[in-house]
């Protein structure tokens, strides 16, 4: 019989937005963002891409959790010296965030509508990155649900996971199924890119594997929004997308946010049905 008790949170969440008529929900890795950040860190700061994706091929086979094995690639980029402060600043320089997002966050909040982050990364780095793009201000007020860290007086630190209990360290499903229990829940929609943002490396027969031990990551979330919207990246496979299709679970495929903001404006101002931009399959 599969577990369905929630996971205990060691850290809050954002209250319910139970009173609005949309709220949205958003990935931050590969979806927000051009490219992966902790990937990153683990690259050029940690112990390199060799490790990493031997990393995810345990997690992909089954031999490792997500939270397990995430931990020792964030905590190679400790060993080799980088601290804290390091690392945001080096996040801050060189990760690239979607044309989009900005005029979509604008639009979100001239309709009322809260942007959530749902992330499997660390908070506070992530509004490092994010005041970039929506200055100081709107990243420090901007909701994010992921997990934390604990940084020592030495400038070390360490993941600190939202769902120590859970393989995934955060299990995303808890940041949107709360929603679904309301007697007049708000219409979600969820932006996602992959399973994770490092498959794209990996031989047809890994995809393979990986697709069998799904539900992972974004999917876990993915499945519970009323409208999904899965980002295509060209050049690279789309993972998410072909288990979407595979498993028949209706999303609108989107290249950035400018694209997607288009159809939810739609959605927004009443010219189309949530059913009916689903239809159209592609932003
Ligand atoms: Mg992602």
């Amino acid at each position: 019989m599969i577990d369905t008790t929630p996971p205990v949170s060691t850290l809050p969440y954002p209250p319910l937005h139970a009173d609005k008529k949309f709220v949205a929900l958003s990935d931050w890795d590969g979806t927000i963002t051009n490219r992966d950040s902790n990937d990153y860190m683990t690259d050029n700061l940690g112990f390199g891409p060799e490790k990493r994706r031997a990393g995810n091929l345990a997690i992909l086979a089954g031999k490792e959790t997500f939270r397990d094995a995430f931990k020792v690639m964030l905590d190679s980029v400790v060993a080799n010296g980088h601290s804290w402060e390091e690392c945001k600043e080096v996040l801050k320089k060189n990760i690239i965030l979607d044309v989009g997002f900005r005029n979509f966050y604008d639009f979100c909040k001239s309709k009322d509508i809260p942007v959530v982050i749902i992330s499997s990364g660390m908070a506070p780095l992530i509004r490092a990155v994010l005041s970039k793009l929506i200055g100081d201000d709107e990243a420090e007020k901007i909701e994010i649900i992921a997990n934390d860290v604990e940084v020592r007086e030495d400038g070390s630190w360490e993941i600190k996971y939202r769902h120590p209990s859970s393989g995934f360290g955060h299990d995303k499903s808890q940041a949107i199924l709360p929603y679904r229990a309301l007697p007049n829940p708000p219409t979600t929609f969820f932006f996602g890119d992959g399973v994770s943002g490092n498959i794209f490396d990996y031989s047809s027969r890994v995809r393979t594997v990986l697709t069998l031990s799904l539900p992972f990551l974004d999917m876990s979330a993915a499945r519970h929004a009323d409208l999904l919207f899965v980002k295509q990246k060209p050049g690279a496979d789309n993972d998410l997308s072909a288990f979407c299709r595979r498993e028949g679970i209706p999303h609108v495929q989107f290249e950035d946010f400018n694209r997607a903001l288009d159809l939810v404006k739609r959605v927004v101002d009443g010219n189309i049905t949530v059913k009916e931009a689903l239809e159209v399959g592609t932003a």
